[in-house]
């Protein structure tokens, strides 16, 4: 069963909230003495890593800790290396995190300097820069990017950085826009902004503007690609498959200000939502601990209190506040007790919410019965898992509280565990 026409949610609608003012600049927040830097690499043993704990580090240095790997991190302080040891985290995810303790003095490493815009050289550098540009997209043989939509808007509700970066760093974003351009040879470039913004926006170095409508989950790439390019991505289908490459505009910023400075940009942009609901709009260096940014901004937790990396739709929650900011770290949520929403093993009572809120239409309520019983291949067979979008809506409709998002993340993740390991045995 393949359903891939998109729908407006058929309950209520759920708005975005809309920056109308530009703010004066985000609220820095400096690290109080540690900054841990995450490589997406799993750490098997301490003789595969080339740093060693007392290493001195630099501001801008290329750390490329694997002797048998090509990935790296570029350290966002100086000091010494503490420790690099391995980290876990959602869904099967690996790190190696290195620890840096801070040093009293700054040292700017050299940095890339002067680069010619090239795929390769984005790559070398720019992999890990805030936003984290998605450059690989661009490097597989089996896909054509023909488009490069640069996303201004925020896909998750609450969250307002790609936003705030589209307002108040145009400059390089346009620079970015044509570094990228000249690295890829895509031929079209469009910026997605909030339809209420539109107005707003004077010369850019896109070739068209999209407007993205008010309404969750208009900001989701899917349906963008639909609403604002009028094609359907047919389910199991990705943009990138189509030829759309999303970059957040903070990833294309990124790229324009590291050739315009000549150094890799080292400070996170992130939105901040407390307890109260109240939104700031903060940067903070990659690697720097949350603990630092809630305590910067008087933030307490409690039991049960959550804390979530991302919006409150679609993100994630973290146990450990000691968690450092990564070059994707959008939003931190903080939600007190009385808020957080439990979930239940009550049984579906078919009330069919979550199929009428779903704008992929997909059968959630029989869907999730397969799910629940941990057959995924089955359900996702039968009831069309592929067109989810994973916009959480089904979730929080749900009057039975059934985790239903939850549900459909291990799915996806455990049927991509056995594609994988199929092609790997074939
Ligand atoms: S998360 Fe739920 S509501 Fe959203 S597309 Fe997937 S099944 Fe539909
Ligand atoms: S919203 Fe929840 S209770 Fe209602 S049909 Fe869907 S899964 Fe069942």
């Amino acid at each position: 069963m393949m359903n891939n026409a998109f729908s407006r949610p058929a309950t209520a609608a759920i708005h975005y909230e809309l920056l109308h003012q530009t703010p004066l600049g985000p609220q820095h927040v400096t690290s109080s003495g540690t900054a841990t830097l995450l490589i997406e690499e799993k750490l098997e043993r301490q003789s595969q890593i080339a740093l060693k704990v007392g290493d001195e580090v630099q501001t801008g240095q290329k750390l490329s800790p694997f002797t048998d790997r090509p990935t790296y991190a570029i350290s966002s302080v100086t000091g010494t290396i503490s420790s690099v040891r391995p980290m876990s985290g959602d869904f099967g995810t690996n790190y190696t995190a290195i620890d840096i303790a801070l040093a009293a003095t700054e040292v700017m490493a050299e940095g890339p300097g002067e680069m010619e815009p090239t795929l390769e050289n984005l790559t070398e550098w720019l992999a890990g820069a805030p936003g984290k540009p998605p450059l690989h997209l661009f490097r597989s043989g089996d896909q054509a990017i023909h488009t490069l939509v640069v996303a201004g808007v925020d896909a998750d509700l609450l969250v307002a950085t790609n936003q705030f970066i589209i307002k108040s760093e145009m400059h390089a974003i346009n620079r970015g826009i044509d570094i990228l351009k000249a690295a890829t040879g895509v031929s079209q470039v469009a910026i997605a902004v909030p339809r209420d913004l539109v107005q707003g926006f004077g010369h850019t170095g896109a070739d068209e503007l999209k407007a993205v409508a008010s309404e969750y989950p208009a900001a989701n790439p899917k349906l963008i690609i639909y609403e604002a390019f009028g094609q359907e991505i047919p389910a199991g289908k990705s943009c990138e498959e189509l030829g759309f490459a999303f970059f957040s505009a903070e990833a294309v910023a990124s790229i324009g200000k590291a050739f315009d400075t000549g150094r890799v940009p080292i400070e996170k942009t992130v939105t901040l939502v407390d307890k109260n609901g109240r939104k700031t709009i903060i940067s903070a260096r990659i690697g720097t601990p949350i603990a630092d940014v809630l305590a910067a901004h008087q933030i307490q937790t409690g039991d049960g209190d959550r804390l979530i990396v991302g919006g409150p739709m679609t993100g994630s929650a973290i146990f450990d506040e000691q968690r450092p900011i990564q070059a994707d770290t959008d939003a931190i949520l903080v939600q007190g007790a009385a808020d957080v929403s439990l979930v239940s093993d009550y049984p579906c009572i078919n009330c069919g919410e979550c199929v009428r809120v779903c704008p992929t239409r997909v059968q959630v309520n029989m869907l999730v019965r397969f799910l629940e019983a941990g057959q995924y291949e089955d359900g996702a067979e039968l009831y069309d898992l592929d067109s989810c979008v994973d916009c959480g809506l089904c979730s929080f409709v749900c009057v039975a509280r059934i985790p239903i998002f939850q549900y459909i993340r291990l799915a996806k993740y455990e049927l991509s565990r056995l594609t994988a390991a199929e092609a790997s045995n074939a």
